[in-house]
């Protein structure tokens, strides 16, 4: 099968290079470190017997360890120490002990007491979660190393930025000798992963107490950087949990519902938006320490999987320096750990390394090496139970030689023996290799200066008259949060873009221009201000693989991804992004940016009232919010006012003083005018009362609506659909209901979970103080039910306005809330995570106004709407019959034949069939009026607003195979309900930060609630 012919044949290639690299560096280390102990890479795994050890410690990792075959020599002792207290001082027990799972604040006090009793541990704080909790990064080596750690950071620096030293190889080189690289290690991202805390924990008493020699050369060569915790937030619920569970060791326990603030598992999808703090937090910290590494440990699959390696595609915008260390590091782990004895140790696998979004691939993408095990884990529990496995996992593959067994007895113990046993392997490899590993951080950096005369592109270009400056501003932010540098040019200036960049897919090089025709080359003015993103730059990867778009072949062997196959900025923030090749762009005169982008903003002109143009920026909803007591109005059509063109959708505001909107808009970025009043039709746009409503089956996808509501200070009472069972006058509070996409279809977001067995609290109790917070219910188990079905749609029928989106418009369209749309929820063609191409069908709905044309969304599957007249019909339009000749004689021209009649008579043909096209319902027919039962009446019918775009030029980024039952399918789709409306959503417009461009199909939903109805034309009949 080609697919494993040539992963093997891959491997094949690094295994060599593992078994020559090392022998070279030991050369090097032998003639440059003279103040290495001993020959490293024939260091023993094992004990130094001069040392004593903590009797009572090593003997209960013996008595927590289920086999002795799950211990490895690194790990089956602990060295006494006569001043470093063990884990045993904050837990009352060892690292890894059964039923004890600590909290953060006693990982942090250990931390600290570490701190406190070696000069070889230093603790960083690195920032705060959401909720307020503290993020930590310990650091430990020698007590040189540790009192020189500025000094040390100051070498790496040097590499980390070549033009620092003139791209200077020599230099590099004789630095590189004499530095400590940083390893950083970074534990329980994923809070139902949970036994990182202790095994960092032990290993940081390890790093600093043990005097082996194996542990003595990687305390001496390298610096251990260890956040114990990333996800805080989650990490406290997860322990909370558990806690409850051990206190009800009889009953059922519910799913740790929520993990940080606002999303749960995504938090590891987070490093290219870098929307949470962790991600924030991190990162800086890899930067600032420039470290080389970023480990990453998760807990999934049985018993370590070292997932680095990972499958194709690899991430096309990485060097392969990189990915050729992943090899070496990943393999050497394999090696030495069976050579250990410990079953179950394994690379390669099920896990593509396409998607940066992972946040160990900040350092892939920041010139470092990023890693990530799997190790096995209890589900988040630390107690010990019989596991068995599936074959499928225990199975001897050529990337398995030595599989994991069917069934053990499994321990927190034997999880942190795996962990520290990896990671014990993977820093000695690294302290041996340090100086190769070194050149390798300087030669990657260099390299990534050096992309304008290598692969390219030469810039960026976001230019400064883009009709969206807010959503550029956004996307420039995240660049600057990127550690990546912007420039703006001081004049004017043209670029030369080759044929190949605006032939071919269509808006080859933005969001928002067009397909043109075919031609050697386009010369493109830009205005003085534009933005300038240099690749020649230490971090141009990541600004590189977020700017650019992603293209997954059809016939990938790689049939099943990981993650989601597209992700480019510009056009899920609706931003232009020239990308220039010519290298003559970085010689246009330019300033550096050394202040927060922000899009300008303030009041301008003289007139009576003030218009700003609808262009689609999120800043225009925080507007609206932050000046509650203003009139703002909203034009339904197009309009000109002292001669400046406004959008159909524009505000036109009223009772607010100048200097109110000045300050306000300055602080927004959003350019306000104040005008003589037009004479345009108008209808209030009004802070509508917003609820955004969850399951408590899964809360994961509707936390990005939550952040951005958050962030744009949009305000919403958050509800459960147990309130919205228990509340039959859902308009007496709100006027919108968002109901995000949640887990299961609408049966079982009615259901909920079964009533068997116990109930399960989510709430805040001295048991369990970090639970309920966000949200809390005496018992999870109840689901929306019929009655809540009923109060929703009532308060529909009463006027109010309810948002659903992929699964939960199903359950719309399923439960009689949306006449007319039928869901496809599982098209033929193919769709992983990609951004699709949009069109407008009607410019008149409020939901559209400001959107661009060709808008990219976010499809996770290629999800669509059918729609039609009729009630009940699965499928309308065109597809309710087919235009298509039968079987019979002739070619496919031909028309049909009944033989032994005559032709037919002009007067019993059929009357032409009127044109329709996939967006539209069919027209009524005189057929269906003869008892009009099931026709919809005109006021009632489904209104598509936006639609996917044509099959060629579908696909914006990611993978799309097939498409013809996407394309030109409906995708937002607004059904009248009596009085109100149900807005419904094929694609997830609110996703990971990454979706800015399609946020305002939500907003302007909200805005407009009231009059949804604008612009409409009734159907005749
Ligand atoms: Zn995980």
């Amino acid at each position: 099968m080609p697919r494993r012919f040539l992963s093997s044949g891959l491997l094949a290639v690094f295994v060599t290079l593992v078994a020559v690299v090392p022998a070279h560096a030991q050369a090097r280390n032998a003639v440059q470190a003279p103040q290495s102990v001993g020959a490293p890479a024939t260091d023993k795994p094992g004990r130094d017997p001069a040392q004593p050890i903590d009797e009572a410690y090593t003997k209960k990792i013996h008595e927590y360890t289920t086999e002795p075959f799950f211990l490895s020599p690194l790990v089956d002792y602990l060295p006494a120490s006569k001043t470093v207290p063990t884990p045993m001082a904050v837990l009352g027990d060892i690292a890894g002990a059964k039923n004890n799972l600590p909290y953060s604040k006693e990982v942090y006090a250990y931390m600290r007491l570490l701190e406190k009793s070696s000069p070889r541990v230093k603790v960083f704080s690195i920032g705060t979660t959401e909720e307020g909790r503290e993020m930590l990064a310990v650091a430990v080596a020698s007590d040189s190393l540790i009192a020189n750690l500025d000094a040390n950071r100051a070498k790496l620096a040097k590499l980390a930025d070549p033009r620092s030293i003139g791209m200077n190889d020599a230099e590099a080189e004789r630095i590189a000798a004499t530095t400590a690289p940083v390893y950083y290690i970074t534990g329980t991202i994923h809070s139902t992963e949970s036994g990182a805390p202790t095994a960092l924990m032990e290993l940081a008493y390890r790093l600093a107490v043990d005097d082996s020699p194996y542990i003595r050369n990687i305390r001496d060569h390298l610096i251990t950087l260890i956040t114990p915790i990333v996800e805080v937030d989650g990490r406290d619920r997860m322990v909370d949990l558990f806690k409850w569970h051990m206190a009800h060791p009889n009953d059922t326990y519910p799913n740790l519902l929520y993990w940080g603030k606002y999303v749960a598992h995504d938090n590891n999808r987070d490093a290219m938006g870098l929307t949470l703090k962790l991600s924030e937090n991190v990162l800086n910290a890899y930067v600032d320490q420039k470290a080389q590494v970023l480990h990453d440990l998760h807990e999934s699959y049985p018993y370590l999987y070292d997932n680095t390696i990972g499958d194709g595609p690899y991430n096309a915008w990485l060097d392969p320096l990189l990915t050729n260390e992943w090899q070496m590091i990943g393999w050497n782990n394999v090696q030495e750990m069976t050579r250990m004895g410990m079953p179950g140790v394994w690379a390669h696998g099920e896990f593509d390394t396409w998607s940066p979004g992972y946040l160990m691939f900040m350092a892939a993408t920041h010139n470092g090496i990023s890693r990530l095990y799997e190790t096995f884990g209890n589900g988040g529990t630390a107690e010990t139970v019989e596991r068995e496995l599936s074959p499928g996992q225990t199975s001897r593959t050529w990337w398995r030689q030595n599989p994991p067994l069917p069934r053990v007895m499994w321990s927190l113990r034997n999880n942190n023996n795996y962990e520290q046993t990896g990671l014990l392997v993977s820093l000695s490899y690294f302290a041996n290799n340090r100086d190769l590993f070194l050149r390798n951080f300087y030669e990657k950096s260099k390299r990534s200066i050096e992309k304008p005369k290598n692969e390219g592109p030469a810039a960026y270009v976001l230019t400064a008259d883009d009709p969206r400056p807010g959503a550029q501003a956004e996307l420039l932010r995240i660049l600057q949060k990127q550690h990546v540098e912007l420039s703006r040019a001081t004049a004017p200036f043209s670029v030369t873009l080759p044929a190949r960049a605006r032939s071919g897919r269509a808006a080859q090089d933005s969001a928002t221009s067009r397909a043109s025709a075919s031609t050697k080359s386009e010369t493109r003015q830009f205005p003085a201000g534009t933005y300038i993103v240099r690749m020649d730059q230490p971090y141009s990867r990541i600004a590189d693989a977020l700017l650019d778009k992603q293209y997954w072949a059809p016939n990938d062997p790689q049939k099943t991804p990981y993650d989601d196959t597209g992700w480019s900025f510009p056009e899920g923030f609706a931003v232009q992004a020239v990308r220039v090749v010519d290298a003559k762009v970085l010689d246009v005169p330019m300033e550096k940016v050394t202040a927060t982008v922000r899009a300008p903003g303030g009041v301008n002109g003289d007139g009576n009232v003030f218009a700003i143009n609808h262009n689609g920026d999120n800043a225009l909803a925080t507007l609206r919010y932050r000046l509650r007591s203003a009139d703002f109005q909203a034009a339904e059509e197009p309009f000109t006012a002292n001669g400046r063109k406004f959008a159909r959708g524009s505000f036109i505001i009223r009772n607010v003083s100048r200097g109110d909107l000045d300050k306000a808009a300055r602080e927004l970025g959003l350019a306000a005018y104040a005008v003589s009043a037009p004479s345009v039709k108008t209808h209030p746009v009004r802070a509508a009362r917003v609820a955004v409503m969850h399951t408590w089956l899964s809360t994961q996808t509707e936390g990005w609506w939550r952040y951005a509501l958050d962030q744009l200070g949009i305000p919403y009472d958050y509800i459960s659909t147990q309130v919205a069972a228990r509340t039959p006058d859902l308009n007496a509070k709100y006027d919108v209901i968002l109901f995000p996409p949640t887990s299961g279809n609408g049966q079982a977001i009615i259901d909920g979970l079964p009533m068997w067995r116990n109930a399960m609290p989510w709430k805040t109790t001295a048991l369990t103080p970090n639970i309920g917070k966000l949200d809390q219910t005496d018992d999870i188990r109840p689901g929306l039910g019929f009655q809540g079905l009923e109060n929703l749609k009532q308060f529909v029928a009463r006027g109010g306005v309810l948002v659903g989106v992929t699964n939960t418009a199903e359950m719309a369209t399923d439960f009689g809330l949306a006449a007319g749309v039928s869901y496809n929820g599982s098209p033929r063609s193919r769709v992983v995570g990609s951004f699709l191409r949009t069109k407008v069908v009607d410019g008149a709905s409020p939901i559209v106004y400001g959107i661009p044309d060709d808008l990219a969304v976010y499809s996770e599957g290629g999800e669509t709407f059918n729609v039609s007249n009729t009630r009940g019909g699965r499928r309308g339009g065109r597809f309710s019959g087919t235009p298509e000749r039968p079987t019979g004689r002739g070619t496919a021209d031909d028309p049909d034949v009944v033989q032994g009649r005559p032709p037919l008579d002009s007067a019993h043909m059929a009357l032409p069939t009127e044109h329709v096209e996939p967006w539209e319902a069919a027209p009524i027919s005189k057929d269906q009026l003869r008892n009009p039962l099931s026709i919809i009446p005109p006021d009632q019918r489904p209104r598509v607003a936006l639609r996917f775009g044509d099959q060629k030029g579908l696909l914006a980024s990611g993978l799309l195979e097939g498409g013809s039952d996407i394309a030109q399918r409906p995708v937002v789709v607004d059904v009248p309900l009596q009085k109100g409306h149900v807005v419904l959503f094929a694609n997830n417009p609110i996703y990971r930060g990454e979706t800015i461009g399609s946020y305002f199909l939500v907003f302007n939903t909200i805005l407009n609630w009231d009059n949804l109805n604008a612009g409409r034309t009734l159907d005749a009949r």
